[in-house]
């Protein structure tokens, strides 16, 4: 589908000269991941050797993904920047916005419908900066991608925590936010911290009832949610190369749920064989051509613990099927032991949904492995306990998996089949019943299982677990059953057991398709017209920000002093605003209504130091807005953790907030904030935190002279007429105090453009 055999001929013209001239620098035989970060630095050949862990680097990704709902506001930012196309090849794709409820048909319609406005805008900005679009229905942004652009030894970021989906052919897959797809299809360079490497040795093969879903369910329990936080998760082995593309996909997949940045997998010939059954014979004989370069050398496979920051073994001949959770995937009970911790936890045995699908484990092979479960249940006469329903990756997977017979398996247990699309994954089900809030199992083959994830329902204990196993326990309707052991009753009172699963890693008659649902842009844009309607509560074009006035800034007024925890769900909350992110005023309603005002304990309650009254953290802004008076936030430790998500920088700057002075930083904010060109602080003496005063006005001095490394001074002048200064200090470089000065990253991008 467009995919560009020239660009990836061109990344793997350059592999060469540059993996030798890394492997000089740094000195010692290379990991897979560090040949392909070091193939794609944004200046070119290495000329020192990072620091994992440690270094800023600034790589050059050869793609971007975008799903539709962090789209918008990485397309509205890209309109600002003056291109007439994208950098790179990117795509968006529409997967979260489509709710299930009554079956594919019905509810892709509906959606089309609710978010005609949304779908449309994607549609007609794509179509003019040169973007593949892939409508409504089309697929799961990961499958979609994993079907057609990913490429052995690319790099690639997408605004999707599960971008990482990619590792499963061989790809540095990253998942960022929309500021950073904006820069890079901008045709600027990106920014990652050189990554520290955890590697996973696979001996073995799995048999029976065990997937690869079982081999991350297990990594997850061994790393735990946190275990793989700034890392790369290399795989390899004799197991790694025994296992089906789809299902490295599905294991790299659920890295995003270890914290890692990415998983990979070296190039083996399953890829080549995903390849060429994807119509892309071009990429597997390009990809041959450099075989070399897209493992990791000999030397580090052979010792191992001598090149990985971290090593772990898995024999996947010994690996039992597994459920992970409830309300964590880190929560690892393999089958043989779940009825026990079921009833020592107070787990509810009795499942009431089966889910397949999700971009974890949605592929053909993933749905027909489960769909040998289905056909045993009808053969054997077994009744199906539980509810089920599926959604397929993509529509060449549906398709496809219709003219095999696998949905008319589904279907023959009362499966409902939803949309090509994440559905219940994201939390876009419209479950009967899920509002009474009562106690109840499900298992599902997605990656995600918080609390409310699924339906909204805090008692719905969710288990993640492989596609075969959901069909294995729903068809039993029982949470402990161990399809391995124990044996069910059909409907004429026998017992049965369901043999393993068996399914086919590729379609034998070849993948089909009849319309995959992929717009291709025009080639020339430039007539092309976006329309937002000005009435819109869900779009907004954005305007540039102001730069700076030139001078310090004084009379700030303080809007809140944030107590303890403020990440950037405090800063900008998801759940009922997603529908909100493509229109920043509106979004602005949730600035920091989550943040913990000091003076009061009182969240979304600060004072208005010009009415003095209590209100909405919004609303005072706005006030002070109206006035024209800016205002400063005060943070405590590590303001900003949590996601990339660039609204949380976006609205303070929207509602005329100048400053954030904090006592330390979440990196990735800090950077969010400099983007849009405020003004991030952290107190020289974090003690000074304690002299910030409700009622405080304050200066912000030595603008004139902003300069990398040199503090800037703060004024406060308290109520009581006192006044007192303090040193701030900032990380920007000379680049960045340039964005601020010109009110934002993307005012300098497109004066760039213009001149
Ligand atoms: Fe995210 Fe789930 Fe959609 Fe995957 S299927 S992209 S995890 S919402």
């Amino acid at each position: 589908m467009a995919f560009d055999i020239d660009m990836i001929k061109k990344v793997y013209a350059q592999y060469d000269e540059r993996i030798n001239a890394a492997r000089q620098i740094v000195n010692k035989p290379l990991t897979l991941s560090e040949k392909i970060l070091y193939a794609h630095l944004w200046d070119g050949n290495a000329t020192e050797a990072y620091e994992r862990g440690k270094s800023y680097v600034d790589f050059a990704p050869d793609r971007v993904a975008m799903q539709d709902a962090t789209a918008q506001m990485a397309l509205l930012q890209f309109m600002q920047a003056g291109r007439a196309k994208a950098a790179v090849p990117s795509t968006v794709h529409c997967d979260h916005l489509i709710q299930a409820r009554d079956g594919a048909e019905q509810d892709l319609t509906r959606a089309k419908q609710e978010s005609s406005e949304v779908f449309n805008f994607l549609s007609s900005v794509s179509n003019k900066y040169g973007i593949g679009f892939w409508k409504p229905g089309a697929g799961i942004i990961h499958q979609v991608v994993l079907e057609n652009y990913a490429f052995p030894g690319g790099m690639m970021i997408g605004t999707d925590s599960h971008t990482v989906n990619a590792g499963g052919l061989g790809m540095v897959a990253i998942g960022v936010g929309g500021a950073d797809a904006c820069d890079v299809m901008a045709g600027l360079p990106w920014e990652l911290k050189f990554p520290k490497l955890i590697g996973v040795k696979l001996t073995g093969k799995l048999s029976g009832w065990a997937a690869p879903k079982d081999v991350i369910l297990k990594v997850a329990g061994i790393l735990t949610v946190k275990g793989g936080t700034g890392a790369i998760v290399e795989y390899f082995g004799e197991g790694a190369e025994s296992l089906s593309c789809t299902g490295k996909g599905t294991i790299c997949n659920m890295g995003a749920e270890i914290g890692a940045t990415t998983s990979t997998f070296g190039y083996d010939e399953s890829m080549e064989r995903y390849l060429r059954a994807t119509d892309r014979a071009d990429v597997a004989d390009a990809a041959n051509a450099i075989k070399q370069h897209l493992t990791a050398d000999a030397e580090v496979y052979a010792n191992p613990e001598q090149y990985f920051d971290q090593l772990i073994e898995i024999n996947l001949s010994e690996l039992e099927p597994s459920l992970n959770g409830p309300f964590t995937p880190d929560l690892y009970t393999p089958i043989s032991r779940m009825r026990e911790e079921a009833g020592k936890n107070g787990w509810p045995t009795k499942v009431e949904w089966g889910l397949i699908g999700s971009c974890t484990n949605s592929s053909y092979e993933d749905l027909s492995r489960a769909a040998s479960i289905a056909r045993q249940a009808i053969e054997k006469g077994l009744v199906t306990k539980a509810e089920f329903g599926i959604n397929p990756g993509s529509e060449q997977v549906r398709f496809t998996a219709d003219r095999d017979g696998l949905l008319k398996n589904f279907e023959d247990l009362n499966a409902t089949i939803f949309t090509n699309a994440c559905g219940p994954c994201i939390g876009m089900w419209d479950r009967a019943g899920a509002d009474k809030q009562e106690k109840n199992t499900i298992v599902h083959s997605f990656n995600r299982n918080f609390a409310k994830r699924a339906d909204g329902n805090p008692n719905t204990y969710a288990f993640v677990t492989s596609p075969e196993m959901v069909a294995a326990i729903a068809i039993s309707g029982d949470l402990g059953f161990n399809p391995l052991t124990d044996t069910l009753t059909n409907k004429d009172g026998e017992q049965v057991k369901l043999d393993p699963p068996t399914g086919d890693e590729l379609p034998t008659k070849g993948f089909a398709v009849d319309d995959p649902g992929y717009q291709a842009p025009a080639e020339d844009g430039s007539n092309v017209v976006v329309e937002v309607s000005p009435t819109s509560d869900r779009l907004q074009l954005l305007e540039p920000f102001a730069p700076w006035e030139g001078t310090d800034l004084k009379g700030l007024k303080l809007l809140i002093k944030a107590k303890g925890k403020c990440t950037t769900d405090h800063i900008s909350m998801a759940g009922p605003w997603l529908k909100y992110r493509g229109h920043l005023d509106n979004i602005s309603n949730n600035m920091l209504i989550g943040a913990v005002n000091y003076f009061n304990e009182k969240t979304d309650n600060v004072k208005n130091q010009l009415t003095g009254e209590y209100g909405a953290v919004p609303a005072t802004q706005r006030d002070y807005k109206a006035q024209g008076i800016g205002s400063i936030v005060v943070g405590d430790e590590n303001y900003g953790e949590g996601s990339s998500r660039e609204h949380a920088a976006m609205e303070p700057r929207h509602l005329g907030v100048r400053a954030v002075l904090v006592k330390s930083f979440a990196r990735i904010h800090e950077t969010n904030l400099k983007k849009q060109g405020m003004l991030g602080l952290t107190f020289d003496n974090k003690e000074d935190y304690d002299k910030i005063q409700e009622n405080d006005t304050i200066d912000i001095i030595g603008l004139t002279e902003f300069a990398p490394n040199k503090p800037l001074t703060l004024v406060l002048h308290h109520e009581d007429g006192s006044s007192e200064e303090i040193l701030a200090n900032h990380t920007y470089n000379q680049q960045q105090i340039e964005w601020f000065k010109a009110g934002g990253a993307l005012n300098i991008i497109r004066a760039g453009q213009a001149s």
